[in-house]
């Protein structure tokens, strides 16, 4: 390891008394804000009394909450975090070496909880603060699975019933991630299904169909809007999201302060953008404030390219179109993507901060392809022994892109990505990958033009 002169350790912890006390709320620095979300049938922004019947109050506040830079992390969900964080920031020795690149590459792993992704961090806030109002229980879609585990975790922590309603091709790919959320107590329904009106009208308009974030989110808020004592929870997207995600950053903004170090670029996957939001916004906040300069880049994948193909528009949040409208980079809440092996990235639109901050400049965006993305995950996995989930593979696809154009150039660039979580549940996927049996599926120009043409149209 000749280059373990620099003294960085591979891996960097921070001391619990070094985790952050507050999430940083990146809208407070923005001077666009994010466009607010609006009511379907008026387009008039909506108000904290409209959303009260959808979501928990506290989460409300944060979600419509533009101006407060600090919101303190309470206690109890401190406490939990404390269980398996703080995440480490891995040095990737090994992966430079064997790239051969002068590049310092860095990854904050979020892999490390039985969840096995990120989305524990904003499960817990979403469920502590239903148990604070006093709600019997929650309702939500999941994509590939994994904010759904996330989710049953905090909910069965806390004593909260929990509805998933799963996205029916990762419901028949990956049963043992619907057991490990009845493990935990959840109920999984897969969707689009019978159990409700929305999904009823969506089988018929689409029979056979193998389901999408969008259909199972419109099911999830029937069910939480038709139901006493229960609301709605996400898992991506949503401002609220984004601010407890905001732990990543800030987590790993400490870990390289610690050591000095200054980031060049900072990397991440982007499925409704709550990762990326989070790893990036004390990093965008610099930026923003005109403290330090970053390159941000969003990874999607090319068979769901929202930032790289997408309109900036008003949109539905869901394909039953009964949430409210956001603007955001999107696909249109008609477009199905095909069945690739990301399922967390499988999302129609993109979270309104990041589509804000990527309309004015201030990130940007690749696509990439399936079978490269698994190519890209090997390598990491035969060096640096993680087994890496696709979604986050996509952030390594790129992250070694980089790397290699460091090489080329003698640049010793400083790169940090995202790693977002593990792929165990995933080998169907990486066993296609294996076989020669993965396709790479990118829609056409024809295909999203429909898609657009049902966009809302605003006055
Ligand atoms: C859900 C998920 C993603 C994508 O979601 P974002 O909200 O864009 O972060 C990425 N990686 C993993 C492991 C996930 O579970």
């Amino acid at each position: 390891m000749s280059k373990n002169v620099d003294k960085i350790p591979y891996k960097i912890y921070l001391e619990e008394s070094e985790m952050p006390k507050a999430w940083y709320n990146v809208r407070s620095d923005m001077k666009n804000k994010p466009a607010p979300l609006l009511n379907p049938g008026t387009h008039e922004p909506m108000k904290a009394e409209e959303l009260a019947g959808v979501f928990c109050d506290e989460l409300i506040k944060q979600e419509l909450d533009n101006d407060t830079p600090y919101i303190p992390i309470p206690d109890d969900i401190l406490n939990f975090y404390k269980m398996y964080r703080p995440s480490p920031l891995v040095r990737a020795y090994c992966l430079e070496e064997k790239l051969d690149t002068p590049a310092k590459i860095y990854y904050k792993f979020e892999g490390n909880n039985t969840s096995g992704s990120h989305k524990l961090n904003s499960a817990i806030a979403q469920a502590y603060y239903a148990k604070k109002q006093g709600l019997k229980g929650v309702t939500t879609e999941t994509g590939a699975g994994q904010w759904g585990t996330a989710l049953s975790m905090a909910c069965a922590y806390l004593g909260l019933d929990c509805k998933v309603y799963m996205v029916k091709v990762s419901y028949e790919q990956k049963p043992f991630r619907r057991e490990v959320m009845r493990t935990y107590g959840a109920s999984v329904t897969p969707s689009p299904s019978m159990e409700t009106a929305v999904g009823r009208k969506i089988l018929a308009e689409h029979p056979g169909t193998t389901g999408s974030l969008g259909c199972a989110i419109s099911e999830a808020v029937e069910v939480a809007t038709s139901t006493e004592g229960y609301r709605y929870v996400l898992g991506s997207v949503l401002n609220q999201v984004l601010l407890h995600q905001s732990i990543i950053g800030l987590e790993t903004k400490a870990a390289l302060d610690k050591y000095g170090i200054k980031a060049d670029m900072i990397i991440g996957c982007a499925g409704g953008g709550s990762n990326l939001g989070g790893l990036i916004s004390p990093f965008m906040g610099e930026k923003l404030r005109g403290e330090a300069d970053y390159r941000i880049i969003a990874v999607e994948p090319r068979s769901c390219p929202s930032f790289t193909r997408g309109r900036y528009a008003y949109d539905f949040c869901d394909t039953g179109m009964v949430c409210p409208l956001a603007k955001m980079y999107t696909l249109g809440s008609n477009f199905i993507p095909a069945p690739n092996h990301a399922g967390g990235l499988r999302y129609h639109g993109m979270s309104p901060v990041l589509s804000q901050l990527y309309a004015d400049g201030l990130m940007e965006a690749v696509a990439v392809k399936q079978t490269d993305v698994f190519e890209a995950a090997e390598t990491f996995a035969r060096v640096e022994g993680i087994l890496p989930a696709p979604e986050s593979s996509h952030a390594i696809k790129v992250a070694i892109d980089e790397a290699l154009k460091c090489k080329e150039t003698g640049e010793e660039k400083t790169i940090v990505f995202g790693l977002t979580g593990t792929g165990y549940f995933d080998m169907v996927a990486y066993e296609k990958f294996h076989d020669g049996k993965m396709e790479n599926y990118v829609p056409t120009d024809e295909e999203l033009e429909k898609s657009f043409q049902l966009l809302p149209k605003m006055d």
